[in-house]
């Protein structure tokens, strides 16, 4: 029998695309993000006593990888996209029902609004429900994962004089830490891990409002080539 969930509000995030998304929250500490309610939850009592919670557990929808034939089995890029996993072994966006969850800072709440950072939704992304981090029932000290036993190795993140100028000028302009952001994603290697980088091959993912290019100029090496303004998808 099916039953039926509807969103409490939608995250207003940094992240404009799926690329370069961090593949769990909190390994870009500098990803920012609004949780807009929804009426009846926007009028403040429905979060009242949250501003006393450090973190909170989101549960979304991954609204952009829904699928109405669930799968099985997943290929998770963390193993490199080529070795297979039971669907439930797996944190992967396919998956039945589409429902992602994050533990995510909670930085500022209001009416209405829920200041978050640490995160790794996308724009627009549908939330379900809002718990409290409880630290003596969430964390467990003994607790193992074989298959993602400790965050990725981050690789090195230069960057282009001019480049770092560009994202410099556009964080101020945007009151963000625009620096951090790109290169807390960067160094966890969004480029698949099958496809080996050329150097001349550039790569590009949106943040905020803007496009950020790279390339490898050696193997685990990043260089940010040019932080622009994104153009507009009505202009493409
Ligand atoms: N922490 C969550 C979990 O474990 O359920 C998400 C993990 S999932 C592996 C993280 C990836 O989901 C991100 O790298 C991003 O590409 C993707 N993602 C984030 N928000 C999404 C959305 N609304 N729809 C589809 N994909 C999304």
């Amino acid at each position: 029998m099916p039953y039926s969930v509807s969103p409490i509000g939608f995250v207003r995030s940094c992240f404009k695309e799926k690329f370069a998304i961090p593949r769990q929250p909190q390994l870009a500490p500098a990803a920012r993000g609004v949780l807009e309610l929804l009426a009846p939850f926007d009028t403040g009592e429905a979060v009242q006593g949250l501003e006393q919670v450090s973190h909170v557990w989101l549960l979304f929808l991954f609204h952009q990888a829904l699928e109405d034939k669930p799968r099985l089995k997943v290929r998770p890029p963390r193993l490199g996209g080529n070795q297979s996993l039971g669907v439930f072994a797996s944190r992967a966006t396919h998956r039945p029902n589409g429902i992602g969850q994050s533990v995510v800072k909670l930085d500022r709440v209001e009416a209405g609004r829920l200041w978050l950072s640490g995160i790794d939704l996308l724009d627009g992304t549908p939330v379900l429900d809002i718990k409290p981090y409880v630290p003596y029932a969430d964390s467990v000290p003994t607790a193992y994962n074989r298959i993602a036993d400790s965050a990725p190795a981050a690789i090195a993140v230069d960057w282009q004089d001019k480049a770092l100028q560009q994202a410099r000028a556009h964080g101020l302009r945007l009151n963000e830490p625009l620096t951090e952001l790109i290169e807390q994603c960067l160094a966890q290697d969004p480029r698949p891990a099958y496809q080996q980088p050329q150097p001349e091959r550039r790569y590009g993912a949106s943040f905020w409002d803007v496009d950020v290019r790279w390339h490898y100029p050696q193997p685990g090496r990043i260089c940010v080539l040019e932080v622009v303004p994104a153009i507009p998808p009505s202009e493409l």
